[in-house]
């Protein structure tokens, strides 16, 4: 069973009150508590969680509600992150309408955040609310027909007391109302609920510490309001998505699907947030993606691990992934400004002539699991240093990698609201579609880029496709080194497990070395390790999803009635995991569905090839257009096959290979657009040209 999560956000004081106050029969075997630590700053379980907690503690920072720090009593120092860590809880919470109880500075922090200030000091007043060796205790009553009185049951109580900041009726954040004053001084406002409460998640706010009071366990003011709260959580009935990690099966998260009300409301953040980040200079730009670029090397063990855990890429690979998405962004910080600055065309004549580049606006990026940092860095980077928002939609299998870029992006200064996330599985996707967006640049399949492509076409938005590919790679009669360029192929096949885009889908070799190639390339497929992907020195880990171990053994198990012979590999891996052994076929054909469709798995056909002509027809012979990829000495007669492939990209001697500095483009059924190089810059803006006479 699913367990609901109660998220209580850390406080350095006093934290145990709070998470003892829920007992283990409050949690029954249906909840479970969260710590939500600023200090962590594991932002990354706040969608996990089902309500929240907002805790007490040191003061909020003065500017949060427009005054100034030196007030009585004002701590030494303030806790910024912890404030910005907590709104967004607070924030994610009012999106999806998810429980809230705020205590003590919990319930000023909901009133800050709903607009609202604070009493910065009590003054006469802390002689009754102010805690000195223990916390004090005073009388309330509490308001009738309120969400406070229905729970508690009373209209007066006795509550204790450790504040020295309070909440004036008149300062009171929009919607929401004062349920209950202190009795010796009723200007002090002792609780807050949500005023209209239609299409509001539930909200209460104490000013005291129901999980300290002496008598918690009697208490109305403490007991009921726990109670309610709970019951609250276990009502909480919102779709929910399950993450595993495909080494061992094991659900590794629980996280809240986005709605289209969600989505809706996070597009319209953004689309007020892009106006102020396109305003920043285009080198305050790059100094922000600068430091995401520096934070990604500082967390690049952890980030490399959750990688694995939710995509099973071994550790290496996890972490070459990392190292290869910041060679991109390097590539983007030094070269952003010379494609993006204002271009003087002609400063002489009468009339001057100039191009601006100005961002799209509010673009989307939906993305796939397969390299989720390389091809979200593709987009995002590139969009955000051109000045737009980015409304991201990670896979759905590597929605915590989404999560880890979303977090260093506001570590690294991002203004808020300048990136969302959407999570969830393909409707959110379409959820985007919807959205009035000025770009829409999508990472996976031809079915559902072509989907993407047919829903945006009348809207006359830039729409930009890298979809999938059945890269062929040939190997003429010339090669030097069979074993070596054998082994080169091998890597580009099962490299990621099989999973990239450029893999090495099909081979083609001379007939004169096509035995030893054979030979060669089998004897080094039966030495690869596949395994657990967190064990160093394994090869090959599981495939990301499922359903794709059975697509790839009906491929083989095709290619075999239809007359190839399975050398090596092909069978499902018992146990735990969606494990396949890594497969080679030979007298394949054409007439194959292992041929001609994508299978982005270590499984390959070798064909033998008559000539260069016939070897030429066959790597022609696909729907797709990514890549191509021939090994012979002579670059010459490789270049002559080159100028007649329709692929975006050729290699001579090498394969599987990206390179930020050259554009990233599929052709046919492999894509619309190009991603990294200068193109791949100038993609995420659009020329504004000036006539300027006089
Ligand atoms: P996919 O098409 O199944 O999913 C891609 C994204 O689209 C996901 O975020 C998914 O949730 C979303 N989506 C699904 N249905 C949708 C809908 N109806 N409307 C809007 N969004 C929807 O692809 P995948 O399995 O994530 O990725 C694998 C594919 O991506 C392979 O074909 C691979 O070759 C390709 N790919 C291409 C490149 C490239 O650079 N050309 C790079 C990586 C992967």
């Amino acid at each position: 069973m699913i367990k609901k999560r109660i998220g209580i956000s850390y406080t350095r004081t006093n934290f145990h009150f709070y998470w003892n106050w829920f007992s283990p029969e409050d949690l029954r075997n249906d909840l479970e508590l969260v710590e939500l630590s600023f200090e962590k700053m594991n932002s990354h379980e706040i969608p996990t969680c089902d309500g929240f907690v907002l805790t007490g503690g040191i003061d909020i920072e003065p500017s949060l509600y427009n005054l100034e720090s030196g007030y009585p009593h004002a701590p030494q120092f303030y806790q910024p992150e912890r404030d910005l860590f907590e709104k967004e809880i607070y924030e994610f919470s009012q999106l999806h309408r998810l429980p809230v109880l705020g205590i003590c500075r919990g319930m000023q922090l909901v009133n800050t955040l709903q607009g609202g200030r604070l009493i910065q000091d009590l003054g006469q007043f802390n002689e009754i609310h102010k805690k000195e060796e223990t916390d004090k205790e005073h009388g309330i009553s509490v308001m009738s027909k309120t969400l406070m009185s229905e729970i508690v049951e009373e209209g007066t109580g006795y509550v204790n007391s450790a504040h020295h900041q309070a909440i004036h009726r008149n300062d009171l954040g929009r919607n929401l109302l004062a349920n209950a004053h202190s009795i010796r001084d009723d200007e002090t406002i002792e609780g807050l609920e949500f005023l209209e409460k239609e299409g509001r998640g539930f909200l209460l706010c104490v000013q005291w510490h129901p999980e300290r009071m002496r008598d918690k366990l009697e208490n109305p003011f403490s007991k009921k309001i726990k109670e309610r709260f709970i019951k609250e959580i276990r009502q909480v009935n919102m779709e929910k998505i399950n993450m595993f990690n495909p080494a061992t099966e094991e659900v590794i998260a629980t996280l809240h699907e986005d709605s289209s009300e969600t989505i809706k409301e996070k597009f319209q953040l953004l689309r007020a947030a892009q106006v102020g980040w396109a305003a920043y200079s285009l080198s305050e730009r790059v100094a922000c993606i600068r430091r995401f670029f520096d934070l990604i090397e500082v967390h690049k063990d952890a980030l490399s691990r959750t990688l694995t855990e939710e995509m099973g890429k071994p550790l290496q690979q996890s972490l070459n992934e990392l190292n290869g998405a910041r060679a991109r962004i390097r590539f983007f910080l030094e070269n952003s400004e010379k494609w993006l600055s204002v271009e003087w065309i002609d400063q002489q004549s009468a009339t001057r002539e100039k191009i601006e580049y100005e961002p799209l606006g509010v673009i989307a990026n939906i993305s796939a699991w397969n390299y989720p940092y390389l091809v979200a860095v593709n987009v995002i980077i590139p969009a955000l240093i051109g000045g737009n928002a980015v409304f991201y939609k990670p896979s759905e299998y590597t929605m915590l990698t989404g999560m880890h870029i979303q977090k260093l992006l506001y570590q690294a200064g991002l203004p808020e609201h300048c990136f969302e996330l959407g999570l969830g599985k393909g409707q959110v996707g379409e959820a985007l579609l919807h959205l009035s967006l000025d770009g829409i640049f999508f990472t996976g399949s031809y079915r559902t880029g072509r989907l993407i492509a047919e829903r945006v076409a009348s809207r006359l938005i830039p729409c930009q496709l890298e979809l999938g590919g059945k890269d062929p790679l040939y190997v003429m009669d010339d090669v030097e080194d069979i074993d070596q360029v054998a082994g080169a192929a091998l890597e580009g096949v099962i490299y990621n497990s099989g999973q990239s885009c450029c893999a090495v889908e099909r081979i083609y070799v001379h007939r004169k070395i096509y035995e030893p190639f054979v030979k060669s390339y089998l004897s080094q497929l039966k030495k690869l390790k596949v395994g657990d992907p967190l064990e160093k020195g394994i090869d090959v880990g599981p495939l990301s999803r499922k359903a794709q171990v059975d697509f790839l053994l009906e491929q083989i198990e095709d290619a075999i009635q239809k007359g190839a012979r399975l050398l090596h590999g092909g069978k499902r891996i018992p146990g735990k995991g969606y494990f396949i052994e890594p497969a080679v076929l030979t007298d394949v054909h054409h007439g194959m569905r292992i041929m001609k469709e994508e299978s982005f798995g270590p499984v390959t056909g070798i064909q033998k090839a008559e000539d260069d002509e016939e070897a030429l027809s066959l790597m022609q012979d696909t729907e797709y257009g990514l890549t191509a990829a021939i090994y012979s000495k002579s670059y010459e007669r490789a270049e002559k096959l080159f100028k007649r492939i329709n692929t975006g990209t050729v290699y001579w001697n090498c394969c599987d290979r990206v390179s930020a500095s050259l554009p990233w483009s599929g052709r046919k059924h492999s894509g619309i657009g190009s991603s990294l190089s200068y193109q791949g810059i100038r993609a995420f803006v659009q020329p504004k040209s000036y006539h300027i006479r006089g």
